[in-house]
């Protein structure tokens, strides 16, 4: 895997940030993912859908979180001058999967051995 030129880590700075701003935003929007009043009268099919939006929406939201975390830790990164490089064996991560997951920590076989390790 190749380092990063100057442009392409440009490119993915402003990504990051630009990811950054989406996360906050729909983070601090209190609108979306808000609690259904399930005790109003809405007939039981209903009622059903609406536990499961709710359910969605809030799964959805703590993974808005985790990955606001990551944007936010990889541009700590940035600052440390460290972005790009795997955190876990200090190889370069690859313009590739930064360009699809900007905020990725780890290069393809870190991630791929945490991922087995976990289960
Ligand atoms: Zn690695």
């Amino acid at each position: 895997m190749d380092e990063l030129t100057d442009e392409e880590e440009t490119a993915l700075i402003a990504s990051l940030n630009r990811l950054h701003d989406d996360l906050k935003g729909m983070l601090a929007d209190r609108s979306r993912g808000e609690v259904v009043d399930l005790d109003l009268p809405i007939g039981r099919l209903s009622r059903m859908d609406a536990m499961q939006q709710q359910a969605m929406a809030k799964a959805e939201r703590e993974l808005q979180k985790v990955r606001l975390m990551q944007v936010e830790a990889a541009l700590e990164r940035v600052d440390d001058d460290e972005y790009g490089w795997c955190c876990q064996c200090g190889e370069p991560v690859g313009v590739r999967r930064l360009t699809a997951r900007p905020e990725v920590p780890f290069c393809v076989p870190c991630q791929e051995k945490a991922e087995r390790g976990q289960r």
